[in-house]
């Protein structure tokens, strides 16, 4: 049998309606020319395929057309943002602020900074993995150019009160890049009200292809951030580079799988799997729901489970279930989660931790299934019959 894939944090399947769109977009006999070619049909057809995109993520996003960057992704659009925002700051001061548990694309950039001479205030955020607005508040320095902190942390599920923050940020005059990678199309993200100048999304973290991404550029925002790849000066000079068609009208229609009320429908059908998982799950002692206490996107569950070891428990549970250990960007890694052993957690317990995360595609009876099966692999791990044998 294979494997249920409760692994949706890590990616998504493309969505039917998405692979469609996207395969109208490749062939000679489909909308394939390169978007900027002004001299034909061929290319006026593409750019409008890359607008059409465009004004779907948008739309759902509640923000300007013009506000929208292409990326390679979210890693990149991270990059541009506090890269090129600390480097078209950097006269006015160079003070910046993030937290320790942010994605790895996050925290590269403000060392790479760090190391060009920008002074980094790391947040200690809360046992959840929270990070109040009080803690920001008391980090905030009149020389600060960039704070940039997580929507939905992508290990713990936890969200954090961008409106609070975004206020505190505003208030004080200076930029607020939120990475949403794993808040859109699972939160609302109204950018017509929310105070964040600056927003990183993933097109394969909500059912689009992996390879594109986008940034949320406040038409507000003054200085823009400084390009980080230069060339023919695409996206109006953010991000230079031909922009492909097929994968940004992929992007564009899993935004649109959005529409209307699927957003609400989709949360309801996450926290419907959530429960059905901890249901199959009932009656098992020692699991400790990892960010627990805090307000959390239901689609991603972290447990740790105590008295059993890490590696034994991922390799027995890998024949049920596909899920994570720490995040799959440093799954290469021996070391337990650098985000669980910031937040306390003790090592042993830190190892013995599991991401699950569910999606559209995740069945209620098969999340109930999953959940009995983990529980008695884990029940057996405990048994003395197993550590004796
Ligand atoms: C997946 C993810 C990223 C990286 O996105 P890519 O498009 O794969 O580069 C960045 N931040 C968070 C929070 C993510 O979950």
């Amino acid at each position: 049998m294979t494997p249920l894939y409760l692994d949706y944090a890590a990616t998504t399947p493309v969505d039917p309606r998405v692979a469609e769109v996207m395969a109208a977009h490749l062939t000679l006999d489909g909308n394939f020319a390169n978007p900027a070619s002004r001299s034909h049909r061929y290319g006026w057809d593409a750019e409008e395929a890359v607008e059409l995109g465009r004004s779907q993520l948008a739309t759902l996003l509640s923000c300007d057309v013009r506000e929208v960057v292409f990326t390679s992704g979210a890693t990149e659009a991270n990059n541009l943002a506090i890269k090129g925002l600390a480097a078209a700051r950097a006269g006015r001061g160079r003070h910046l602020i993030t937290s320790p548990i942010e994605h790895k694309a996050v925290i590269d950039c403000f060392k790479w900074l760090e190391g060009q001479g920008f002074e980094v205030t790391w947040l200690q955020p809360e046992a959840s993995g929270v990070i109040t607005p009080e803690t920001l508040a008391a980090a905030l320095r009149p020389n600060t150019q960039l704070v940039s902190l997580m929507a939905v942390h992508n290990e713990l599920g936890v969200i954090n009160d961008l409106e609070a923050l975004g206020r505190l940020c505003r208030d004080a005059g200076v930029p607020f890049h939120v990475d949403a990678a794993q808040a859109l199309g699972k939160l609302p993200l109204n950018l017509a009200t929310l105070p964040v100048d600056l927003m990183s999304f993933s097109a394969h973290k909500i059912y689009g292809p992996k390879g594109v991404g986008a940034l949320y550029v406040s038409r507000d925002l003054s200085p823009a951030p400084a390009a980080q790849m230069h060339g023919g000066g695409h996206e109006r000079g953010f991000r230079s580079g031909t922009l492909p068609t097929h994968q940004i009208a992929g992007f564009g229609a899993a935004a649109a799988c959005y529409d209307g009320t699927a957003l609400e429908a989709e949360q309801a059908h996450l926290w419907a799997c959530r429960d059905a998982f901890l249901a199959g799950l009932e009656g098992l002692p020692g699991v400790h729901h990892l960010g627990e206490g805090a307000p959390a996107m239901p689609g991603i569950l972290n447990l740790a489970f105590a008295e059993v070891d890490g590696e034994t428990l991922q390799m027995a549970v890998a024949t049920d279930i596909a899920c994570s250990s720490g995040s799959a960007c440093n799954s290469v890694s021996v070391e337990p989660s650098f985000v669980l052993t910031t937040l306390g957690i003790p090592r042993a317990l830190a190892f013995a931790a599991l991401r699950f995360s569910f999606g559209r595609f995740t069945a209620l009876e098969a999340a109930r299934a999953a959940g009995q099966a983990l529980r008695k692999r884990v029940t057996a791990l405990r048994s003395p019959i197993a550590v004796s044998s």
